[in-house]
């Protein structure tokens, strides 16, 4: 699949959901993937990118901002509250806040740095216990949290049980963002992102239907779902 096929796609489902195309964002999920195949998708003009561990994307970007200009980066994978501050110095969105401790480590930087990267609170709609994220029942303590620590939150994401119909979850994440007055929606993947766009999402995460499968991590389970700590 080439990056312009899937656009197309997006546009499609978008019309389909009578949404304008431009409020889907597409992040194009780079994570493993051999550097030619990055540079092919940067040649042809796309500028948004996802990776899921701070260590290479802090390795690969550096270089590709130098050479291609400003590239809007989002990190997608878990992060570790050791490894903020880089993250924080990468990224202009942070999607997987999951936990107490690290929006309280976001906001001391952000009040530091007198500038935040857009936040997304994870929520682990299937409530699996080896899924990062704050249960649904948890999201409204979580969020008001955060907003008593002045730390903005953008909107919300979320990642589907593997074996399970994504609908009903992305259902789930737009009514919760709903209530809290949020608008972004951080849903949709390879295999679901127009069932994602059908319930609003403003970010998609398009990984291997961009550009092809993944060279797994030495020692590592792909980083789909479940995803391990960046
Ligand atoms: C890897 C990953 C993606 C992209 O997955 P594809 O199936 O390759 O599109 C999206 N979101 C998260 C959180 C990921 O870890």
């Amino acid at each position: 699949m080439t990056l312009q096929a899937i656009t197309d796609r997006i546009a499609a489902a978008a019309a389909a959901a009578g949404r304008p195309a431009g409020s889907i964002r597409l992040i194009a999920v780079s994570k493993l993937q051999p550097l030619d195949r990055v540079q092919a998708v940067l040649d042809q003009g796309h500028r948004c990118f996802g990776e899921n561990y701070v260590q290479e994307a802090a390795a690969k970007w550096p270089a590709l901002r130098d050479r291609y200009g400003p590239v809007d980066l989002h990190l997608i994978g878990p992060l570790q509250t050791n490894k903020a501050k880089q993250a924080v110095e990468l990224f202009d969105a942070i999607h997987t806040l999951d936990r107490m401790s690290l929006a309280e480590r976001l906001a001391r930087l952000a009040q530091a740095r007198g500038q935040c990267p857009t936040l997304f609170v994870q929520v682990n709609t299937g409530a699996e216990p080896q899924k990062a994220g704050v249960l649904p029942d948890q999201a409204t303590e979580f969020l008001a949290a955060c907003r008593g620590m002045d730390l903005a939150i953008a909107g919300l994401m979320c990642i589907p049980p593997e074996a399970e119909d994504p609908a009903p979850h992305f259902a789930m994440l737009r009514d919760l963002a709903a209530r809290h007055g949020l608008t972004g929606l951080s849903m949709g993947m390879s295999s679901d992102f127009e069932t994602a766009i059908a319930h609003g999402a403003t970010h998609v995460r398009v990984g291997s239907a961009i550009f092809g499968a993944r060279t797994p991590r030495q020692g590592a389970p792909d980083p789909g779902a479940a995803g391990d700590p960046a």
